[in-house]
């Protein structure tokens, strides 16, 4: 057995169907009592719903996110905490919500509760990223590590099913990563192995009946793990592609992540064997050649829009990209390779199955 380096992420979890009811008895220990409750404008109603019910412990709703974490927001932000004498920020919502109160955090050092209400993750890593210039730059700090963190499925209840469907495949995204990452460890690969069996069953479920509690449950279940799993080891190929075409092209996250785990995997079928063995038998796949074709068949059972093209990615885009991923690697179980990863990249443009 290969030698292995594990760290727990120090956060404290409470999961449950109802558990935003138990709110206040979770927060009591820690006493604050000018939480500010961060949402996206779209969220800014359960925002408001939430502060009538922690009235006692919070100031205000702040719906202000945006996706991508725009400096000038942040910026705006952390004036706004200091005015309102806010002792903690309060993320309700996905990734923008959530990457808010990092950036507040990274400057504040207020801690942060997350009640994510997406499967993108960020709530349970220690990355935060901020825009500036079209530029978003990523760093880890560990204070913007969430201290505590409610997952309530019955909150994600009201998730648009192609949100449900691309974020629950951002979050199998994370875990499979994890399975070849630089770092991986056996701990970390049976949280990446169960978060990617529970996400494989539940997606299409939520597509077929968006109200199924006990699907939301086993995605938000997974979508937990994942986030785990993106905490606690190193990112790879995938991660890299996702990363240069929203900071390129500032094409919308999920969806991104969603497309793209097809290719990846795909370009990785013949590195790490034993990782790929194990996707493909959480996966249930017989054939290890055929696991990008398996992510891209269940993509298409989500309704997931299957190219890049669609999501407003321009045709000169694939060898811009291939450039930029080779000239600044991440580590990635097999060696990066121009001409593939263009050609590959061409496929995911028109949307053609990776074969
Ligand atoms: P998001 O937070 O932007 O949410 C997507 C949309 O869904 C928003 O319009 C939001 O208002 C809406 N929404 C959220 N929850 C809802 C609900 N329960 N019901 C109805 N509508 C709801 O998207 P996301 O994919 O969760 O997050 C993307 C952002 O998070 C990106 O900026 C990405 O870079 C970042 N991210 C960071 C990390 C990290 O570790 N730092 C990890 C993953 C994602």
């Amino acid at each position: 057995m290969q030698a292995f380096h594990y760290q727990a992420l120090p956060i404290d979890v409470h999961f449950g169907v109802g558990h935003l009811q138990k709110i206040q008895e979770i927060l009591r220990p820690y006493a604050y009592q000018r939480i500010l409750i961060i949402t996206t404008a779209g969220q800014q109603a359960a925002g408001e719903r939430l502060l009538a019910q922690i009235q006692d412990m919070a100031v205000a709703v702040y719906p202000h996110a945006v996706m991508h974490v725009p400096k000038e927001v942040a910026d705006q932000a952390i004036q706004d905490v200091q005015r309102l004498g806010v002792d903690c920020c309060l993320a309700l919502g996905g990734g923008s919500a959530i990457g808010l109160a990092k950036a507040i955090a990274l400057e504040t050092h207020l801690p942060i509760i997350a009640i994510p209400t997406t499967y993108a993750g960020s709530e349970m890593t220690a990355v935060y990223g901020i825009t500036e210039n079209q530029l978003k730059t990523t760093g880890k700090a560990a204070q913007v590590l969430p201290k505590v963190v409610i997952y309530d499925p019955e909150l994600t209840l009201n998730l648009p099913t192609e949100i449900s469907a691309c974020s629950g495949m951002n979050a199998m995204a994370h875990a499979v990563e994890a399975l070849y990452a630089q770092d991986k460890n056996p701990i970390v690969s049976l949280m990446a192995l169960e978060a990617i069996t529970q996400l494989a069953q539940a997606l299409p479920e939520i597509v077929q009946a968006p109200h199924n509690m006990q699907a939301r449950e086993h995605a938000l279940y997974g979508a937990w793990l994942a986030g785990v799993c993106l905490g606690s080891v190193g990112m790879a190929i995938h991660h890299k592609i996702c990363h240069s075409l929203g900071g390129r092209y500032q094409l919308p996250h999920a969806q991104t992540h969603a497309i793209v785990l097809a290719y990846s995997v795909y370009y990785n079928r013949h590195a790490d064997i034993a990782a790929m063995n194990q996707l493909a038998a959480a996966l249930n796949v017989s054939d290890r050649e055929q696991l990008g074709l398996a992510i891209y068949q269940l993509n298409q059972r989500l309704n997931i829009p299957m190219a890049l093209k669609d999501l407003g990615l321009p045709e000169t885009a694939p060898a811009q990209v291939a450039r930029i991923i080779c000239d600044s690697p991440y580590y990635n179980p097999h060696e990066y390779d121009y001409a593939e990863l263009e050609a590959l990249l061409t496929k995911a443009y028109w949307g053609q199955a990776p074969l």
